[in-house]
Parts: structure tokens; sequence; C-alpha cells
């Protein structure tokens, strides 16, 4: 099978179409090579308002950036979301839809899920209010982490160029709840 090969044109045309993530990963998947994630990774960069490098897209705004020694999760818009080990909607306005109201506003009758079981959370950027993600969940269940990329792993064994300061892998959110939100 013919490699696809995405020209720097095709890649910005897909990138203003807005790609979901999953959409953007099986792109990043398809690379063979450095320099063709290196070319979408500079249309990006190109695209947002601030300096700091772009080490991967997460979302259609979000981003995960090399901030000093640190790696940090970025809206397109600036506002940051801090480590990108921790789950970013756990620092993002949170709108919880769990009333058989709030669902019918999404959903014409009688198509919505029932408040008994389910409940929608929408989850917007503090900095620009923009929505960057709406999770249907089973009622009370944990937040979603969609997804935590081994960006050491990537950077190394995929682009043959290790990142500095290495991060441990692993989810912080706990650790992040318990401090902030728990002053454990
Ligand atoms: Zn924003």
């Amino acid at each position: 099978m013919p490699e696809i090969s995405y020209s720097k044109e095709v890649l910005r045309d897909l990138i203003e179409g807005k790609l979901p993530w999953s959409a953007t990963k099986s792109i990043i998947s398809g690379y063979k090579d450095a320099d063709r994630f290196d070319k979408y990774v500079e249309i990006l960069q190109e695209k947002v308002p601030w300096p700091e490098r772009i080490l991967l897209p997460l979302t259609d705004e979000l981003y995960i950036v090399q901030k000093g020694e640190e790696r940090v999760i970025k809206c397109s818009c600036g506002h940051e979301f801090g480590e990108y080990r921790v789950n970013w909607k756990l620092r993002a306005l949170t709108h919880v839809r769990d009333t058989e109201e709030e669902l019918n506003e999404l959903y014409p009758y009688p198509g919505a899920p029932d408040p008994q079981y389910c409940e929608i959370r929408e989850y917007y950027c503090p900095g620009c209010g923009i929505q960057l993600q709406v999770d249907t969940v089973p009622f009370g269940y944990p937040v979603i982490f969609d997804f935590l990329p081994d960006l050491d792993s990537f950077y190394m064994d995929w682009l043959g160029r290790p990142l500095p300061q290495e991060k441990e892998f692993k989810d912080l959110s706990s650790e992040f709840i318990k401090k902030e939100w728990l002053n454990e």
C-alpha cells in the first residue's frame, strides 16, 4: 500500500476543518517520520497567539506545551490548565445537566437521556468561555480523563528526539484532588 503523504496545505485544511481528537490522533498515527509531525505542529503553532512550544495537540482548542521545565495544558486563547498529567477537566468550568428540564434543552422529547441514570457534563474554558468537551455519563460517574499521552515515549521512540526533563508517565489527577480540593 502506498504511504499517504500530507502536504502542509492539506494539513492546514484538515486543521481548519476543526478535527476532533480522534481524527487528529489518526493523522498523527499515520506519521512515519518526524518531519510530517513537525509540519503539523508548525501549522498549529502559527495559529496560536502565544510563544510556548506545542508538544502535542489534545483537542481543537487544547495543547500540551513546554513552559520552562514544565509541560502544561494551554487553551488556544492562552488560558493555562496547568500540569498535563492532571485531567484538565478538573480545572475547567463545568456545567452539569442532570434535570429533565436541562436535558430537554439539548434533546427533543422523547429523545433525552433519563436524568435518573444519566447526566451531561459540559466543560468550558475559564479564559475564553469556549465549550471544550461534553461527556454524557451515568449519574455519579468519575470525571473522564480522555487522554494522557506518554509524551516522553512518543518523542523518544517515535520522533527520535527525547524531550528535556523527562516526566514520570503517571496520572496525577487524584493527587491534585487530594491536595487542592481535600487539603490533604
Ligand atoms: Zn480558552
